[in-house]
This record gives structure tokens, sequence and C-alpha cells, in this order.
């Protein structure tokens, strides 16, 4: 479709002045705005090409270029006019903003606007609990508390004192927007006597002013199921913030953070934890109590055990939320070397060291003669 000619659709001459063009285009934009014509697609249409030739014709620049070269002049800046209404660089300072708004509205760019009576779900809320180790483990219960959004029990969330009327608000008859006249253009904004309500409240309510809704802080009781772990999360129907005009309530998801612990560290359903042993007991074996969640267990360490072993208690981990197995305990065995040593267990030490056969031997070390073994063979290769 070819365009026609800009002076053509203002109805003006080639040579009017910038005021013989707003004027012209005042008049016709008020003709063919689509307040005035609801449903009425040429109108639209006109209103459109209207627009777009006073957006040229009252720019200097523009009107310049459209004079010397025609559309191919000013095509490409003068923005799209389809859909959600002017695209960007209509250059009028504020001009596209004002059609945004109008277009926005009334050709639905965003899927039209929604009704202010229309049922609105309440947000989401969400709660972060920490928890410690042994009751993430073993379950509980909790008492949290959550501020929130809830209906006005005074009022039922009508926002009018009880025994007083609600009226459909005068200013937009309640259709919660009202049009302004900016200039030569109308402009839809939200009512400022309902704020978009559509209705007028003759007396608010006492307790919620109006609002229909107020704050409030429940307790409410959250079972948690045993083995939650950090990042799992509780989901509590109903519970988040109460919904806008009769709609559904949102949910209120608690969030799980299992808190460090002084002994265990949580792997999953594994557990895992160092036990300190003395080097005797090590060298020797012996039997060491070692600490679960049920309580201690017995646990033998076999003679010549090396720091770093690890021992495995089946099933004494945590049992996972989503079913299956219980997990391992993994204890980690790490020797210690003596200190605080009198005079005498000083001696008893050196006369052990002697009867092992000296510093040098490796005998008795698995790890050292290994080790020495390396380091002789690591600077052999760098020999050049
Ligand atoms: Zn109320
Ligand atoms: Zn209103």
């Amino acid at each position: 479709m070819s365009k026609r000619d800009y002076y053509e659709v203002l109805g003006v001459e080639r040579g009017a002045d910038t005021k013989d063009i707003k004027k012209a285009y005042r008049r016709l934009a008020q003709k063919y705005h689509p307040d005035r014509n609801p449903d009425d697609e040429s109108s639209a249409e006109r209103f459109r090409e209207v627009s777009e030739a006073y957006e040229v014709l009252s720019d200097s620049e523009k009107r310049a270029a459209y004079d010397q070269f025609g559309h191919a002049g000013v095509d490409g800046q003068a923005g799209g006019f389809g859909g959600g209404g002017f695209g960007g660089g209509a250059g009028a300072g504020g001009f596209s903003d004002i059609f945004g708004d109008v277009f926005g509205d009334i050709f639905g760019g965003g899927g039209g606007r929604r009704s202010p009576h229309a049922p609105q779900r309440g947000s989401d809320l969400r709660y972060n609990l920490e928890l410690d180790l042994e009751s993430a483990v073993s379950g509980t219960t909790v008492d949290i508390r959550v501020p929130r959004h809830v209906e006005c029990d005074r009022c039922d969330g009508q926002g009018a004192e009880p025994g007083s009327s609600k009226e459909t608000c005068p200013t937009c008859n309640g259709h919660g927007q009202v049009r302004m006249q900016q200039g030569f253009f109308a402009v839809q904004q939200t009512c400022p006597t309902c704020h978009g309500n559509g209705v007028h409240i003759k007396v608010p309510c006492h307790k919620c002013h109006g609002e229909g809704r107020v704050r409030e802080t429940r307790t409410l009781s959250v079972k948690i199921p045993a083995g939650v772990d950090t990042g799992d999360r509780i989901r509590l129907n109903g519970e988040g913030e109460s919904g806008i005009n009769g709609g559904p309530p949102g949910d209120l998801y608690v969030q799980v953070a299992i808190k460090p612990h002084h002994i265990f560290q949580r792997d999953g359903k594994h557990l895992h934890c160092d036990v300190p042993i003395n080097f005797i007991d090590a060298a020797l074996g012996g039997e060491l109590e070692v600490p679960t969640l049920d309580g201690r267990v017995k646990l033998k360490i076999p003679a010549e055990t090396q720091t770093g072993r690890l021992f495995r208690l089946r099933g004494k981990g945590v049992k996972p939320v989503r079913g299956g197995p219980p997990g391992d305990l993994l204890c980690k065995v790490v020797v210690e070397t003596p200190v605080n040593l009198n005079d005498e267990q000083k001696d008893l030490l050196r006369q052990l060291q002697e009867s092992l056969g000296g510093t040098n031997s490796a005998h008795h070390s698995p790890k050292k003669s290994g080790f020495f073994d390396g380091v002789k063979k690591f600077f052999e290769d760098m020999k050049p």
C-alpha cells in the first residue's frame, strides 16, 4: 500500500507554517481519536496516518527531508506505528510517550489492561528456616512467625466500614481509569479518586483504612519431615498473602538451611567426622568410642592405622527425606602428636626412637620410605 502525501493527509498547503500544521493535526486527531471511535478500524488507521504525517511535518529536519525526497527521506525515521504504539525515534520530546500510553491501552499493546475488579491471587511468601543437624535428621515441628497481609475481618476485605455503603466511583464511573486532556491528546490515567479500584468508599473501614487487607503476624506450626537438607523447600498451600478481590491466597515456602555442626559435616545422606587418636592407639590398635547421631558406638581400630584412614559405619548417616536407605557415617582417623611431655616421657620416646633404628630408618614408617625414594628420584631427574 503506497502512502499518501503527508500534506494531503493533514489537508494543508505545502507551504503551511507550523501553526497551521498543528491546528490541522489537532482537528483531525480529535476527529479520528480511538477514544471517540471505539472498534472502528478505519478511524484507527486514519488516526495513525494523521499522527505519522504530523510527526514528520512538525519536525523541521524531517520535514525538509520529506520535502526533498518524499517518503523515502523519512521512512525508517518515523518509527513503527504498528502494535504497541510508536517505536523509538519520534524525536518530538514527550510526544511518543503520550502515544505509547494511548496506543498501549487502546490497541492492546500488552494484551489489554486488567479490570480493577478482577480477582488476583495473593503473592507467595518465603520463610528462611535454619535448622540444626539433629532436628533436620530426625524431623521436627517448628513454630514460625510469618508477617503477611490477610483479608480484613472487620470489613471482609471490602474496605468499607460495616454499615456504610460503597458506591461506584463518580470520577471514573467504575472504570478505574480516567482520560485526561493534555493539550490535544487524551491520556489515560489511573483514577486519582479511587486509585483504580472503581469504587468510592464513603467511610473507610477503621481497621484497614479502606485497604481491605491488614498486616498480621501469624504463628504457624510447620512439620519438618525427617531428612531435609539445605535447599529443600516445604510448601504450605494457601499460607501466603491473601488474594485481592476474592482471589485465592498465595503459598508460603519454607526454605530450609542446615546450620554447621561442631562434629559432623553432612554430604547428602552421608555424614563425615574426624576422630582424633593418639599415636600409640594408632600403632597398637584398640577400641574407640565415636559419636553418631543416635549416641556413641564402639569402633575397632586395627594395629598400624595411619592418619587419614576412613572407617565407614554403615547406616549411621541420614535417612533421605525422599526415601531410600540411610547413608553412612565416615570417620576419619587423625593421629595426634603428643604435646606437653615431661622429661620422663621424652626420655621414653628417645628410647623408642633408638629401638626403632634411628631417625633414618624407614622400616617402621611405610610412607616415609616411599617419600624419600620419590624425593631422590625427583632430584636425579632434574640433573642435566
Ligand atoms: Zn477493613
Ligand atoms: Zn475512580
